[in-house]
């Protein structure tokens, strides 16, 4: 059997036709950025994300360094973020000149630890950044404490969680300003790069429309130094239409994550994904871990099956942030999750067939070794 990490043939099949009449009304408008397909995904995806805005932006890392500048957030200003998290995260707050301060994930749900997190907060603090990593919501009924406690800011990073909840409240609806990504192959993708800021608070919505237009509502008049942040107006029209599909989607992910559970029940040396008390996952990725992930990863290639490490190396210790002068072992818990972690192949169509072949062949892994 050959089981790539990712296919996108059963979501394509499942909206081709709407995606071709959609690029057919899209070309037949002549009508190409901010038009009619951008209103109504915003309305849609507002409403899908129970906040009263959702403005389109052109991909989730502008999304994200938009919502920090809206909130006035800049030069010497400092920005929890969980050490474990994609780079995207730490970047949006150095791009409005601000530093990312590391705060250690919860080794078993792999989201920040809100207990850890007022050792971090300084005077220089400003917001605090939680990234529903893998699609699971983080505790957020601590974390808003934390920040209220504080006076910080929220602003989610959503973008591998759509439709996650924390006690019935959806993730990207608690923030001030909230970011999230429609690239590829999150669980709702564009066919391009894609955005969205999500917000309940109208006048920073506003804002947001601006900033991610030059600055400007009325044409030719600025009233801030902005950006061109817009979403791409065939994305939208796209969006919309896969949107219609994400519910059923995402409980297909929760039936293919269970199917992994089964299969890999009781497997020796090997850690499954565990959920939060009163969080849901919405399964971007079925991450496992073990001490011999590069072994694992090898004898599954071998056996045909494709697997990604999100993300080998933690932000403290890439290259682009040498600058901050962390080294190797100051956050101790990203840095083994990093070392030990292998995302499984989940995509939609997947076959319980499917999942069977990669549980016996990570099962074999197991019993040889
Ligand atoms: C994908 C992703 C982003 C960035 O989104 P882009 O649209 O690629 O810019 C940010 N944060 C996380 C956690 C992501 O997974």
């Amino acid at each position: 059997m050959n089981i790539p990490f990712l296919s996108f043939d059963a979501t394509n099949d499942a909206f081709r036709e709407e995606a071709f009449a959609t690029f057919g009304r899209f070309f037949e408008s002549k009508w190409y950025v901010l038009g009619e397909m951008t209103r109504q995904f915003e309305a849609d995806y507002a409403s899908f994300n129970r906040v009263k805005n959702a403005v389109g932006i052109s991909n989730g890392l502008d999304a994200l360094q938009i919502a920090l500048r809206i909130l006035d957030i800049g030069s010497g200003d400092e920005v929890i973020v969980p050490s474990n998290t994609y780079i995207a995260s730490a970047l949006a707050v150095s791009y409005v000149g601000a530093t990312p301060i590391f705060v250690e994930p919860d080794i078993h749900t792999y989201n920040i630890d809100p207990q850890k997190i007022e050792a971090a907060i300084s005077p220089q603090t400003k917001a605090i950044m939680p990234v529903h990593l893998y699609g699971q919501a983080c505790v957020m009924d601590e974390i808003m404490a934390i920040a209220k406690k504080h006076g910080l800011k929220i602003v989610e990073d959503n973008a591998q969680a759509h439709g996650a909840e924390f006690k019935g409240v959806i993730t990207g609806s608690f923030g001030q300003l909230n970011a999230t990504s429609f690239y590829p192959s999150k669980n709702l993708g564009a066919l391009g790069e894609a955005g969205a800021i999500t917000t309940n608070d109208d006048e920073l919505a506003y804002k947001v429309r601006v900033m991610r237009n030059y600055g400007s509502q009325q044409r030719y008049y600025n009233e801030v130094k902005g950006f061109n942040a817009r979403i791409d107006e065939l994305q939208a029209g796209l969006l919309s239409v896969k949107l219609k599909h994400l519910e059923h989607w995402t409980a297909e992910r929760r039936r293919i994550a269970s199917w992994y559970m089964e299969e890999l029940a009781n497997c020796p040396n090997l850690v499954l994904p565990k959920i939060a008390g009163g969080a849901t996952h919405v399964y971007h990725l079925f991450v496992i871990r073990t001490k011999s992930r590069d072994a694992l990863q090898q004898h599954l290639q071998s056996e045909g099956i494709g697997t990604v490490i999100h993300y080998p190396v933690p932000p403290h210790l890439q290259e682009a942030y040498a600058d901050l002068g962390h080294k190797k072992g100051d956050f101790p818990i990203a840095e083994e999750i990093a070392e030990t972690i292998l995302s499984l192949p989940l995509y939609i169509g997947m076959s319980r067939e499917q999942v069977a072949y990669v549980g016996r062949s990570v099962r074999s892994f197991f019993s040889q070794s």
